[in-house]
């Protein structure tokens, strides 16, 4: 379970993220939907441990993830508690993020065996069966040039996998691909969601947020103003912004 507690973010004058409060229950998925500049990677950012809070609290299963600069909680906990921490959570970016020079298969065991000391062996046997799961068990030798975007992407997916997270974050997956590739990369996603991996995924895809979410969140101006299933924040609205964001989206 991920639990986020009054998280305020600011850049500068800026405050991007405003209290924002938020259960995620273990093996659930949950859809970030709002306006561009709403504070939505911001948010992923600061579970990520990318970025520091500015108040608040973040935990995963009782254990604090994300963190105050102010607080000096990073100073208590050893830097490699902190790294262990990190490695709980998973995120796939927009831009794949792959390292060029690698082929998929080094690319998918560099962090378990580099963080997290795996044998090679066994980081290349479980990247295999990971490879297989995203549909791409004949790429394995190939390097990201060679790929199409969805195939980068799934690979991205199977990295993020091999670190055995407790919760995935997604931010935009399939913003960068063309529209014929959109659809495997969904499906992937699709099957980890049915499979109990908690996931937290901020997109545009409102059919795929209807379809894959327990709970859609919508934000607002670094708020959440609503969060419900998704017949609840889709077809009933409460709150006037999410209607009329939904009014310009679906
Ligand atoms: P989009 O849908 O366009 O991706 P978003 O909801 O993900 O938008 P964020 O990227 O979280 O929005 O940005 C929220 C606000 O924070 C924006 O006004 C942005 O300019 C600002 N911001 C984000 N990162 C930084 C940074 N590192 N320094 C300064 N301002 C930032
Ligand atoms: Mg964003």
């Amino acid at each position: 379970t991920v639990v986020i507690e009054g998280a305020v973010k600011r850049f500068g004058d800026l405050e991007v993220l405003k209290g924002v409060s938020l259960t995620i229950p273990s093996g659930s998925v949950t859809v970030i939907i709002g306006q561009s500049g709403s504070g939505k990677s911001t948010l992923l950012r600061t579970i990520n441990h990318l970025e520091p809070l500015n108040a608040g609290l973040i935990s995963i299963d009782g254990k604090l993830i994300g963190y105050r600069e102010d607080a000096n909680i990073l100073h208590e906990l050893k830097e490699a508690e902190v790294l262990r921490r990190r490695v709980d959570v998973g995120m796939v970016f927009q831009s794949f993020n792959l390292f060029p020079h690698m082929t998929v298969l080094e690319n998918i065991v560099e962090a378990p065996v580099h963080v997290r000391g795996r044998p090679r062996a066994e980081a290349e046997a479980d990247a295999r069966v990971l490879l297989t799961r995203v549909g791409l068990s004949d790429k394995v030798d190939a390097y990201p040039r060679q790929l199409s975007g969805g195939q980068q992407q799934r690979v991205a997916i199977a990295r993020a996998l091999a670190l055995r997270p407790k919760v995935l974050l997604f931010d935009e997956p399939t913003s960068a691909l063309d529209p014929e590739l959109v659809g495997e990369v969904l499906g992937v996603i699709r099957e980890l969601a049915s499979s109990g991996t908690t996931l937290i995924i901020v997109t545009h895809e409102m059919g795929f947020a209807r379809e894959v979410a327990d709970t859609v969140v919508f934000m607002d101006q670094g708020r959440i103003v609503e969060r419900g299933t998704p017949e609840q924040v889709f077809s009933r609205p409460v709150h006037p912004r999410t209607a009329e964001f939904l009014s310009k989206v679906l």
